[in-house]
């Protein structure tokens, strides 16, 4: 699928971020037609992207809210989603947003350690309310992801780890404005390999027979989200492959009778609706290299200067020959670059550039580093 590019791109000041809604229509079908026959609940991870025509969409295709600050809970708020669909996780809640989100009566606190427990059931007390939650276990499962954004390994800061649960489901029994509901676990960005979603499954149904044993059925399961994406091919595969994501759970995740079963999707849901647009500022040449001077940067996009991340990178004006550059933004630092040795149709000034599959995790980490302005969001389709 070629990029949709809006019909006054020539006269447009750059850089902008462009979003497809198109595609991210056909991309929340295919989850909800591989999601709903199978029973499976598909929350959204806000953190991903926030604005609000995407929340708008995300909303009327019945997906729920996964937040992880008060702000984002406030936004799922104000966009619409309805206090039952709304989960909030993350390891540092703050007494506000814990009393934010208790008094919209959201629908879980997936809670990351005893110490949170403990606050969390005395804010309840004082607002009179009981609180559902979910514990996030670390299930000491490797996602073989990126390390920054490997989430389920002991060492991680994520979670409660399996060997404190005996603990923490005594310690809960004395907390009586918390209701235990579910067990939560997300070990992971950019999961490709779907077998370390079969690995989590196994150890969900270690932990839920430990449970049973001891005569606790927890009506709710939350697996977190993961889902990568394909950052090298867009055009090819510009929606990721559902149906073997929820096929894995379905083939090896153990449900009790009666089990709700949620995941939490970002990244496979907006990455690839998304595109950072810019134009060349300059060439410049040196011995070594040819640099294609950006005027977007990683105030704009910060994934390959945080997790040296691969964004494909199209040159959408030239049509020359092709010649080797590193193509960098222009803030003052040097991991400030897009893609080192990158082949281009020759490339020259004011030519427009597409950084692809930026829809997740790239406006929502925009900063104004150098005290540069946000750049504004475009919508096609
Ligand atoms: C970030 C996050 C997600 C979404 O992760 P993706 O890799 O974007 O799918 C889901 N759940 C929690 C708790 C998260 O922090």
């Amino acid at each position: 699928m070629p990029l949709q590019l809006p019909a006054d791109i020539a006269s447009r000041s750059t850089p902008f971020y462009l979003y497809d809604l198109t595609l991210l229509r056909q991309t929340l079908t295919a989850l909800q037609a591989a999601a709903r026959p199978r029973d499976f609940h598909v929350h959204y991870a806000l953190k991903a992207n926030a604005n609000a025509e995407i929340l708008a969409l995300i909303r009327e295709h019945g997906l729920g809210a996964d937040c992880v600050s008060g702000g984002e809970v406030q936004r799922a708020l104000d966009t619409g989603f309805a206090p039952q669909d709304i989960v909030f996780a993350g390891v540092g809640k703050s007494d506000a947003e814990i009393n934010l989100a208790l008094a919209a009566d959201i629908w879980c606190f997936n809670a990351e350690s005893v110490e949170e427990l403990v606050v969390l059931n005395e804010l309840a007390g004082a607002q009179n309310r009981r609180a559902r939650v979910a514990l996030r276990l670390n299930p000491n499962v490797d996602a073989h992801t990126h390390h920054y954004i490997t989430t389920g390994l002991e060492a991680n800061k994520f979670g409660i780890s399996v060997s404190e649960l005996a603990a923490v489901i005594e310690l809960l029994s004395t907390l009586h404005n918390l209701e235990l509901v579910g067990l939560h676990a997300h070990i992971g960005s950019q999961i490709t390999n779907l077998t370390v979603f079969a690995d989590l499954s196994q150890k969900l149904n270690e932990i839920q027979d430990w449970l049973s044993d001891r005569g606790i059925m927890l009506p709710h399961l939350n697996v977190g989200g993961g889902l990568g994406i394909d950052y090298q091919r867009p055009e090819e595969n510009p929606i990721p492959d559902f149906e073997a994501y929820f096929r894995m759970f379905e083939e090896n995740l153990v449900r009790r009778p009666g089990q709700q079963v949620h995941v939490e999707l970002g990244r496979a849901v907006v990455a690839q609706c998304g595109t950072l647009i810019s134009r060349v500022l300059y060439v410049k040449r040196s011995q070594q290299t040819n640099f294609a001077i950006l005027d977007a940067g990683m105030t704009e996009l910060i994934r390959p200067a945080l997790y040296g991340s691969y964004h494909l990178i199209q040159n959408l004006t030239s049509q020359g020959s092709r010649q080797i550059y590193d193509v960098v933004g222009p803030i003052c630092e040097s991991s400030d670059t897009f893609g080192r040795e990158v082949a281009l149709p020759e490339t020259n000034r004011g030519d427009l550039i597409a950084l692809r599959s930026a829809g997740a995790y790239g406006e929502v980490m925009a900063s104004n580093y150098n005290l540069r302005e946000k750049a504004p969001a475009v919508y096609v389709g």
